[in-house]
């Protein structure tokens, strides 16, 4: 079994930091400041969901109206992908 050799690709290259995905491995590395984070594409997914989610009742003081009903679960194959 062989397998490509990783490639690194960038998904986002900001100030703040850095995303770079592997569709050979399926990882997404996350850089921020001097941390390094590994996750599988649809962890790396969810996690930028909440982030979005967060920033948007960050920024609204959290009157935006939450589109989901709380902070439940979502099922993956119902996001994304
Ligand atoms: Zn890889």
């Amino acid at each position: 079994m062989s397998k490509k050799p990783c490639n690194h690709e960038y998904l986002a290259a900001t100030d703040f930091g850095k995303a770079q995905i592997c569709r050979e491995c399926g990882v997404v590395h996350l850089h921020v400041q001097n941390l390094t984070m590994r996750f599988e594409v649809n962890d790396f997914l969810g996690l930028a969901d909440t982030l979005a989610d967060a920033a948007i009742q960050a920024r609204t003081g959290g009157k935006a109206e939450a589109k989901r009903a709380g902070f439940t679960v979502i099922k993956p194959s119902q996001r994304l992908n």
